[in-house]
């Protein structure tokens, strides 16, 4: 009995000893979805939200950003670099080159001495596998991620969605992986065809894939109550009237730069809206503020907290 007094006497002072004390971040892990070449006007944009009417039921759930920017070249690999690494630089926009940062998923690796199969990027677009390494001297072929990208990884072209969806669940049930990047491609590929229904049937399907996610992390064991999620856009499509419109993307336009933002975890603020302005680059910093790692760049969006 004294023991125990004594320990509630302990337990006491140390908690008056530190009353500045911040609740410890719950999240442990982070996936990312990111639906390629979708503009605003047909996500969050749209009043109605016709295309994506699963995320508008997950917002509820999370925090949606309305003044969310690709900030520089909105090109594929140049938006998709932004996210992970934390900086906008220009690159090649073929899978040819490398970014000069490593992303999130090889700072984990890298700084928890994980094996690769705990980081991964699944994506429709084999180019994309190009996020896994990076030119820096002390990164570079270092703790890189798994990849599951495109036919059969790096040019060997594009697959489909409902390929990616499928596969990107199977790692996530097999490996259980700490950090996981998936990217769709349906919007995009079926903008540059000038396929309007094509275009809104592909926003469509990603809406459904990524509530299906959403609904996986939420209800396994490993993922619920302890994992952050994304959903962005590596870039938007001209506006109508610029250029050829919803067909093509890569200026400096409104429909080009504007995209989405929605975020949920254990640590985010639920039924929220962000109209402060931030770019993808602030996926990166926010993220490596989750999982402990130094950001390359961007600022941590501090209104997504609790
Ligand atoms: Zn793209
Ligand atoms: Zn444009």
């Amino acid at each position: 009995m004294r023991i125990l007094i004594g320990l509630c006497i302990l337990i006491f002072v140390g908690c008056k000893s530190n009353p500045e004390a911040q609740p410890q971040q719950k999240t442990k892990y982070v996936v990312v979805v990111l639906i390629d070449g979708a503009r605003y006007s047909e996500t969050f944009g749209d009043n109605l939200f016709q295309y994506i009417p699963r995320l508008h039921a997950l917002q509820k759930h999370g925090t949606t950003l309305t003044s969310f920017y690709n900030d520089s070249v909105t090109f594929t690999v140049n938006g998709h670099a932004a996210v992970t690494t934390g900086v906008y630089e220009t690159l090649a926009n073929n899978g040819f080159e490398l970014p000069k940062h490593p992303g999130f998923l090889q700072q984990y690796l890298y700084k928890n001495k994980l094996e690769a199969n705990k980081a991964w990027i699944v994506s429709s677009k084999d180019k994309l596998a190009v996020l896994a390494n990076c030119k820096d001297s002390v990164y570079a072929n270092i703790d890189t991620p798994m990849t599951n990208c495109g036919n059969a990884g790096l040019h060997t072209g594009y697959r489909n969605d409902a390929e990616t969806y499928n596969t990107a669940i199977q790692i996530l049930k097999n490996y259980k992986p700490h950090v996981v990047f998936i990217s769709f491609k349906e919007p995009d590929n079926m903008g540059h065809a000038g396929n309007w229904p094509g275009y809104l049937a592909g926003l469509k399907q990603s809406d459904a894939y990524t509530d299906s996610i959403f609904k996986f992390l939420n209800s396994d064991l490993f993922y619920k109550n302890q994992t952050a999620f994304f959903v962005t856009n590596d870039h938007g499509r001209h506006l109508d009237g610029i250029a050829d419109g919803f067909v093509s993307h890569g200026d400096n336009c409104a429909g080009c730069k504007h995209i989405m933002l929605y975020a949920s975890g254990p640590d985010f603020k639920s039924n929220h809206i962000i109209s402060k302005k931030y770019n993808q680059t602030d996926i990166h910093a926010t993220i490596c503020k989750l999982l402990n790692l130094q950001a390359n760049g961007g600022n941590v969006i501090t209104e997504l907290f609790k």
